[in-house]
């Protein structure tokens, strides 16, 4: 995952450079783009799912689709369509388990 980041260079949106100090964005489908928290809500319709790459199609964090996890510096998100979350929840409490350890 190091390797992959090192052979492209990161980009990000231009608020970053002039807004002062601020939380910075990354998404996972998309992990050298850099953004502010304003262009990140502006790019949610737009984000494809992470699972399947259809369009996730998810209007607000209302929905509970988007898993976010907080940094120290850096917000990571990560948006997925209904189908695949709801697919992952079932994962989650039915079954093995994500970690298959038979629990
Ligand atoms: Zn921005
Ligand atoms: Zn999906």
């Amino acid at each position: 995952m190091l390797a992959a980041q090192e052979d492209r260079s990161c980009t990000w949106c231009d608020h970053l450079l002039d807004g002062g100090p601020q939380p910075v964005v990354v998404h996972a489908e998309c992990p050298t783009h850099l953004i502010c928290r304003a262009c990140s809500v502006a790019a949610r319709p737009h984000r494809p799912c992470l699972d399947c790459g259809g369009p996730a199609a998810s209007p607000s964090p209302a929905d509970g689709r988007e898993d976010v996890f907080m940094g120290a510096v850096t917000i990571y998100t990560r948006l997925r369509c209904a189908a695949c979350c709801r697919a992952d929840a079932l994962r989650g409490t039915v079954g093995g388990g994500p970690f298959g350890n038979g629990v």
